[in-house]
């Protein structure tokens, strides 16, 4: 994939004629100058944004867009597009006259007259063909049970490949109206508000959709099928405005997907609750089955190729971060990719307390190298590796919620929801300055080392009793050779009970001398005990200088092996030691995942054959895997059913 760019002083809107007095006001309303109404207008001679006219026997398609811009330089001569080189351009006006233009290497540029800045440009493109599908679809005719199913997912790049556009996040369309003429019988779902639909002469059905919240071009979709479309609703927080949720399956999945799906309110009341309230109020939310294996966020409409609540959870929560704020190119994709993820584990702690959200959160480290900032944007899979612009992007709102506590992170959130980016782009240096204003801390090398930074601490920790005095050591390293600079809870176990203290560890050896209660014995102390950096930690023998470490934990022979009850897997611990034991199959995917914090003595794992949620695994071989301490033991064992 390439990134292209257009000019950066077209200023991008689409809109239709008769919601041009009512986007103003609706703009009014929300207090943002998206389309301000002294702005001189001249009527459109066409009445939709987009309209597209399907053949799925043919799969090609014939459209018209409508694009209005506005100049804003002297000395435009041109206005250029994004669009593929294979849809074949056969007429462009630019207001009511027929223009010359260009269309290779992907960008159709339009000649323009002389025009002054402020001038409004509307310019009129016809054009057709079958479009080739890119990145991770874009536009794809594909049939399902004998049906035809054709939908559009169009992240990063994919707008282009089907209808002409500045495709560009940080320059959003203030509106859209998305007009879809298929053979009756089919089911067109898109974004925004279903305004009409209507019977052709010639078998055809003409859906008239609008959405008229800013929208970034990636996030206009269809999604086409024989569908059985069904509804439910969600009462907003305030309780007296209510939204329908809408709901495109396909009839042979009602069953199987209606309760997961059933619960969307119940996750977008919790969101909301965080968050601030769903941003599309005025319209809907809605899921459209489609055929890809995933699910993409489009805006008021994900699409779905599944229903795990997971899965729901975290695109739901793309509404807020990705849609209502986009990120302002793919450099910076975590801002939509890791809040979505981290929002997964908000879904869990909403159900199972902060124990779920724990559990999805170390269920989700990343030890590898590399950056959360994208260096290169024009590689799809950069942009979407799921290792950093998912699962580690989520560990650092994990972390900053617990730099910062937990009523300003969500203060930093909610900030974020309603400030001058709420239905515009943001970048990772935009967020940041919100967070410090919020929390009114310097939060640069939070980011600079989290985001551009690679990897992470590894902590190791030794401590010694002075009569009446704590002596800790915690020395850092990190296979990037970079330091991290981090407050880091400290959980000291005593005779009379455990306490936590904080100490902010930022160089190679950090030393901390903490005052005891006068006859208080240390029993053992433990870094970082609830897990809210991204981190590793050795612990070293009380009383040692941390030369010839003893091996600090062992592991038995598993028994009975093999087994088809549950297998016990001895171990024992010499030292304060942290443990992270894994099952896994013979494909090296792990099934179950869990941390031990553990004093010295004698331990036993027990595993009944079931993953970490409970569910059944199917017999054979497995790994039980224990890691701690620089050190890797494996026992295989065999699950007989
Ligand atoms: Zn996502």
């Amino acid at each position: 994939m390439l990134a292209l760019s257009n000019p950066a002083w077209i200023d991008q809107i689409e809109v239709g004629p008769e919601q041009l007095r009512e986007l103003a006001v609706d703009q009014a309303r929300k207090s943002i100058n998206w389309f301000p109404a002294s702005r001189p207008l001249r009527p459109l001679t066409v009445p939709d944004a987009i309209q597209i006219t399907i053949d799925p026997t043919a799969q090609t398609i014939a459209g018209e867009v409508v694009v209005r811009a506005t100049v804003l330089d002297s000395g435009l001569s041109q206005l250029v597009l994004d669009l593929a080189d294979n849809l074949t351009v056969s007429a462009v006006q630019v207001f009511d006259s027929a223009a010359t233009f260009t269309h290779v290497n992907r960008l159709l540029s339009i000649d323009l007259p002389p025009l002054t800045p402020g001038t409004m440009i509307e310019s009129r493109i016809t054009y057709s063909g079958t479009p080739d599908p890119n990145g991770f679809g874009s536009f794809v005719f594909s049939s399902r049970n004998g049906n035809d199913h054709i939908w559009s997912l169009s992240e990063p790049y994919g707008a282009r490949d089907w209808w002409p556009c500045k495709d560009d996040p940080s320059d959003k369309p203030d509106s859209v109206n998305i007009v879809v003429t298929v053979p009756s019988g089919l089911v067109v779902a898109s974004n925004g508000v279903l305004d009409r639909t209507a019977q052709g002469n010639d078998g055809t059905t003409t859906y008239f959709w609008k959405e008229r919240y800013p929208i970034a071009t990636y996030l206009v979709s269809v999604a086409i099928y024989p569908y059985s479309v069904w509804t439910d609703t969600y009462v907003g927080l305030d309780t007296t405005q209510s939204m329908t949720l809408q709901f495109f399956s396909y009839p042979d999945h009602l069953d199987q997907l209606e309760n997961n799906y059933l619960r969307t309110k119940d996750m977008l009341h919790e969101f909301a609750l965080r968050y601030g309230e769903y941003p599309f109020m005025e319209e809907k939310y809605g899921h459209a089955e489609f055929g890809w294996g995933g699910g993409m966020e489009h805006q008021t409409i994900t699409s779905l190729g599944g229903w795990g609540l997971d899965l729901l959870s975290h695109e739901l929560a793309h509404q807020w971060w990705g849609d209502m704020i986009t990120c302002a190119d793919f450099h910076h994709i975590w801002l939509n990719e890791g809040f979505a993820t981290y929002s997964q584990a908000i879904w869990w702690e909403s159900q199972e307390g902060m124990t779920g959200y724990h559990n999805f959160m170390n269920s989700r480290r990343y030890y590898g190298g590399g950056t959360i900032y994208v260096e290169n944007p024009t590689s799809v899979n950069v942009i979407f590796n799921y290792d950093l612009s998912y699962a580690k992007a989520a560990w650092v709102l994990h972390m900053l919620r617990h730099v910062v506590g937990d009523s300003t992170f969500f203060q930093i959130l909610q900030t974020y929801a309603t400030s001058q980016y709420r239905y515009g782009s943001a970048t990772t240096e935009q967020f940041r300055d919100i967070c410090e204003t919020v929390s009114g801390r310097d939060l640069h090398p939070f980011f600079d080392q989290w985001i551009y930074g690679t990897y992470y601490p590894q902590y190791t920790l030794g401590y010694s009793q002075v009569g009446d005095s704590l002596h800790v050591e915690i020395t850092q390293s990190s296979p990037g050779g970079t330091l991290f600079s981090m407050p880091v809870d400290l959980e000291i176990h005593t005779a009379n009970g455990p306490f936590t203290t904080t100490v902010d560890v930022s160089h190679n050896v950090d030393q901390y001398r903490l005052p005891l209660t006068p006859g208080t014995q240390v029993t053992a102390v433990f870094l970082d005990p609830d897990q809210w950096i991204l981190r590793t930690v050795n612990y070293i023998p009380m009383g040692n200088d941390g030369n010839n470490l003893p091996t600090a934990w062992e592991v038995g022979p598993a028994y009975p092996n093999p087994f088809n009850g549950a297998v016990v897997v001895p171990y024992s611990v010499r030292t304060t030691t942290e443990l992270d034991i894994s099952i896994l199959d013979i494909t090296g995917r792990e099934w179950v995942t869990t941390t031990r914090r553990l004093r010295p003595g004698s331990y036993q794992f027990r595993w009944n054959g079931k993953t970490g949620d409970g569910r059944e695994l199917p017999g054979g071989v497995y790994l039980i895997r224990i890691r701690g301490n620089q050190l890797q033991k494996a026992e295989k064992v065999v699950f007989l059913k």
